[in-house]
């Protein structure tokens, strides 16, 4: 028989793999389900990109690449940061991953050891305290509720710093709750880690181009210079340009830090694909109007959203400023039975209220690690977005 290993045994599957996969048997099974579960764009990639890949093809691209990218993707990468956040990187400074995710899980791999603590504030995006976990790390989960704007405080920080804390992780904008922390709340932040210099910050920009309130999303590292000899962004092509299938992400940070990552993706990937780095580089070097686009249809998709459930007692509407999800607070509806008679006791009950007698898949707060809410997506197509929500309002008018 087959042994699993602790290490294994001890991940949970991702939350939103899992719910995909639920839509998908339902919707085998001949069931209709609206699914606001998804966390990717629904639109093509763009055909400019796409036109690129295959000239990359045919012209023979199509063999491994150096384990930290190609040189023109590096380049292009470091030129992005220059321009964008005025970063002084180098392209050795960079390295290219099968999406932001094997980067994030290599960066653990390469830094953690049994016990080193990683500090993440909730909610969170399911997966990094798993791949932490996974490498002997201990998350260390800080909850930020909607009285700070799920954001992290620097007193919270600073609460929460043990010799033992290798990372602080920053999301922003932010998987689930699309918050995006102004440049004082991150100056707040890196005055705490200037006080503990033993703190790495890993920030995850995969969102960066998705912001709807007029403003910028900033990299600590742009506020926070200094902190860059001990920071590692991540980024990716997956959300801004509608490459979730390519598997293209990338880090920039530190040399040393860097190279053991490129080490690590030597032992385990080879190198991204050469025909995704080659549609990358034509992502980051062409024509932006697609990403603006795309921001300016999901912010569409958002205000519909926002104003559909606006009219429903009970539910707590918090405006995203970026990222393409509602972290919609339920806490009124716990405790209440469904016409079926079933008492919803927690976030998961209500979304599983809501799929089998709305018909609509949307995640728990719990998967987020902060209950109770439930994670609305808009990156679903339009017609999905106002079913699905009409039908939420309907659903909750049912609870009694
Ligand atoms: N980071 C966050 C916050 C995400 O939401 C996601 C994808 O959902 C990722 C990273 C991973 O993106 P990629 O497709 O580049 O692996």
């Amino acid at each position: 028989s087959l042994t699993i290993s602790s290490r294994a045994a001890a991940m949970k599957p991702s939350a939103s793999i899992a719910a995909k996969k639920i839509v998908a048997d339902l919707r085998a099974a001949g069931e209709q389900i609206v699914d606001l579960t998804i966390g990717e764009p629904d639109i093509p990639t763009p055909a400019h990109i796409i036109e690129g890949a295959l000239q990359a093809m045919g012209a023979g691209e199509t063999h491994y690449t150096p384990s930290a990218g190609e040189p023109a993707l590096r380049q292009a990468i470091a030129e992005t940061l220059q321009r964008e956040k005025g970063l002084a990187c180098s392209a050795e400074q960079i390295v290219v991953g099968c999406g932001a995710k094997q980067l994030i899980y290599e960066t653990f791999a390469a830094t953690l050891d049994p016990g080193d603590e990683v500090v993440i504030p909730a909610p969170y995006w399911v997966s990094y305290p798993d791949i932490v976990t996974l490498h002997g790390g201990s998350p260390v989960i800080i909850p930020c509720g909607q009285d700070t704007g799920f954001k992290l405080t620097p007193a919270q920080l600073e609460a929460a710093v043990t010799p033992r804390t290798r990372w602080l992780v920053l999301n922003s904008p932010n998987n689930p709750t699309g918050a995006v922390y102004s440049r004082r709340e991150l100056e707040g932040l890196a005055e705490v880690l200037r006080r503990h210099p033993h703190i790495w910050v890993m920030t995850d920009e995969i969102y960066e181009h998705l912001c709807y309130e007029d403003i910028r999303a900033l990299s600590m590292v742009e506020v926070a210079p200094d902190l860059f000899d001990r920071a590692l962004i991540i980024n990716g092509m997956s959300k801004a340009y509608a490459m979730t299938g390519w598997r293209i992400g990338y880090a920039a940070g530190p040399r040393p830090l860097i190279d053991v990552i490129v080490k690590m993706i030597g032992q385990s990937t080879t190198c991204a694909s050469s025909v995704g780095q080659a549609a990358a580089v034509v992502a980051l070097t062409g024509d932006q109007r697609c990403v603006s686009e795309a921001a300016a249809m999901y912010r569409a998709r958002r205000d519909r959203m926002l104003e559909i459930l606006s009219d429903v007692p009970g539910l707590e509407l918090n405006v995203p400023a970026g990222a393409f999800y509602l972290y919609v607070g339920i806490a009124a509806f716990i405790g209440a039975r469904t016409p079926a008679g079933k008492r919803i006791a927690t976030d998961l009950d209500f979304s599983l209220y809501l799929l089998e007698e709305a018909k609509v898949a949307v995640l728990d707060g719990g998967a987020y690690g902060l209950s109770p809410y439930l994670r609305l997506s808009f990156a679903a197509a339009p017609d999905a977005v106002e079913a699905g929500s009409k039908a939420i309002a309907a659903a909750c008018g049912a609870l009694v």
